[in-house]
């Protein structure tokens, strides 16, 4: 995730806004971070802190009417994403070296085609014609075996499997072509428990055995410490904390709003009534609060709080946006 010259990939300044009805939605607000290869890093945050649209302007999937990128680059393996070729990015670079696994499985499946098929199309679609029918048929069979399901259930459609499997479906069409990198979006919200556990040692297996980076993208901070090597705390469009799991859970000069997500999360080995939530909402995209934006809902909120945009503070490997660990910032008017 450090800034390393030859980082797999890049994310500089990147600002994202939808616009809709008169109304600039500010969805991602000028977020940097850079991710080695073979790394996991962990995009943590509430529902609208920009997660999702930071996977998708990455893959180049935003839509076309109402979102712009309006500012940042975003390199990957040395190219510029928002400069390469439409043709490009759908031949050699989406679904080849940068796979995306969707939160649902069963909207990323196509529900009348079989499983086996699907898997074989992504494959045939980047490999242009260069396997034979008998290598896109044994890579099917292989790829289905790596994530768990017999190779005889590829004449399935997905409504004969249930929905860990439809998942491994889903995992395997990301994996078939061996991409370099991988954005797990919530890849098991729509599981149950139970399967989420086994569907994320899976990927984590799998990651590791093929040597792909990942960013994953969840709410969940349980599973960030048992996946990733880093994480990024996100609120409202921003990056306002950054660094290794270590850094992150020694609760060592944490920010507030991290503090929060821990404070929300229950914890087996202490007796407590009640969880503790943070107070208030995610503030409204499209009228962003000045200064910190956290401020509004900030347990230790102080006067410049509310009129200047902390920077970031460094300490190795860790870095925080906040008033209470120094770090000049921006004076904005309310
Ligand atoms: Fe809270 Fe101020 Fe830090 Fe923002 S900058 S998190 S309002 S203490």
């Amino acid at each position: 995730m450090n800034t390393t010259e030859n980082a797999l990939l890049k994310v500089k300044d990147l600002e994202v806004v939808y616009r809709a009805r008169r109304e600039t939605v500010r969805a991602v607000n000028g977020i940097s971070f850079s991710l080695n290869r073979g790394e996991t890093l962990g995009l943590v945050g509430e529902t609208g802190a920009g997660k999702t649209t930071t996977a998708y302007s990455m893959m180049r999937v935003l839509p076309d009417r109402t979102a712009r990128i309006i500012k940042g680059s975003i390199e990957f393996e040395g190219k510029n994403l928002l400069e390469v070729p439409e043709n490009t990015m759908r031949h050699a670079i989406r679904g080849e070296k940068i796979a995306l696994i969707f939160q649902d499985p069963m909207s990323a499946l196509n529900p009348i085609m079989k499983v086996g098929e699907q898997i074989a199309e992504a494959l045939k679609f980047h490999n242009k014609g260069e396997l034979t029918a008998e290598q896109i048929e044994a890579q099917v069979d292989h790829t289905l075996e790596l994530v768990g399901i017999q190779k005889e259930r590829k004449f399935d459609f997905p409504h004969q499997l249930s929905g860990g499997m439809k998942q491994r479906v889903v995992i395997a069409i990301a994996l078939v072509c061996e991409p370099v990198l991988i954005i797990a979006d919530e890849p098991t919200t729509a599981l149950d428990v139970t399967i989420q556990a086994q569907v994320l040692a899976m990927i984590d297996e799998l990651r590791e055995k093929l040597g792909t980076a990942m960013i994953l993208i969840t709410h969940d901070l349980g599973i960030v410490a048992q996946m990733c090597d880093n994480v990024a705390i996100m609120y409202a469009g921003e990056i306002i904390e950054m660094g290794s799991v270590e850094d992150i859970y020694s609760g060592k000069n944490q920010h507030p709003y991290t503090t929060g997500l821990f404070g929300s999360l229950p914890d087996l080995d202490k007796k407590t009534d009640r969880l503790h939530p943070i107070d208030g909402l995610m503030p409204d995209p499209t009228e962003l609060p000045p200064g910190c934006k956290f401020h509004p809902r900030c347990p230790r909120v102080m006067d410049i709080c509310k009129r200047v945009q902390p920077d970031f503070t460094f300490d190795g490997t860790h870095k925080v946006a906040c008033h209470l660990y120094g770090g000049a910032g921006k004076e904005e008017r309310s």
